[in-house]
């Protein structure tokens, strides 16, 4: 039995998140956020003092690392090594570290199968870069949602503002061009949409419309 995957990949803060975790609610299906891997994955390279830079650090930090999510209320708990981040792998410089070690092709190929084994009945529902590219390319179902940049920073500082950080919009925008810079343009599984991919730019759509565009085509694409 195929167990069916819906994924939704895209740029940082175009609305994935909120977009996956009402997809997993409405099939009630399983979610896979990649980007919390790896935002833990730099998380522990920060913790255990590893080289960001450094390829061969990074592989067997990747290969063992010891992260858990736990499905709650409002999404996913991130546990690493025991302990809960959810949080902490929220902040920017988490964020832009996850995208230096992603653009190296061992520490994403000691991702991968970590990544697929998410794939378990009833469904799933896959966010992250190259979920229906390189993680799910059989998806039954692929979504690329985008945003313009200003939209996007718009967005995320209004987002981390409710979770009590305090942020500075140009600054933020600066982030997000540099990490889609970073994201776009690496040689292996760059931001991509897949081929055969729904492309849905949010810039002017309320989140609640993305959700009903992406049901309505993923109910029929199924
Ligand atoms: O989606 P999120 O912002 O949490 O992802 C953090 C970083 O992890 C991204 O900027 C990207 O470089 C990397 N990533 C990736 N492939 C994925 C998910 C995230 O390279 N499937």
């Amino acid at each position: 039995v195929i167990v069916p995957v819906i994924t939704v990949d895209g740029p940082s803060g175009a609305g994935k998140g909120t977009l996956c975790q009402a997809l997993a609610k409405a099939f009630g299906w399983h979610l896979l956020d990649s980007g919390a891997i790896y935002r833990v994955l730099a998380l522990a390279a920060l913790h255990h003092h590893v080289d960001i830079t450094s390829e061969d650090a990074l592989v067997p930090l990747a290969a063992n690392l010891d992260v858990r999510f736990i499905p709650n209320e409002n999404g996913l708990s991130v546990i690493l090594e025991g302990e809960d981040v959810s949080t902490e792998i929220r902040t920017e410089t988490v964020g832009n570290t996850a995208s230096q070690a992603a653009t190296f092709p061992r520490v994403r190929e000691a991702l991968l199968r970590r990544q697929r084994a998410f794939r378990t009945a009833p469904g799933l529902i896959a966010d992250g870069r190259d979920m229906g590219t390189i993680v799910f390319p059989d998806a039954q179902v692929k979504i690329f949602l985008e945003a313009s940049a200003e939209e996007r920073a718009r967005r995320r500082m209004l987002q981390l503002q409710e979770k009590g950080f305090n942020v500075n919009f140009e600054r933020l925008l600066s982030e997000i061009k540099e990490r889609d810079y970073r994201d776009r343009n690496r040689a292996v599984a760059p931001l991509v949409a897949a081929k055969d991919a729904l492309i849905l730019d949010s810039t002017s759509l309320s989140i609640d419309e993305v959700i009903e565009k992406s049901l309505t085509y993923a109910k029929k694409n199924l």
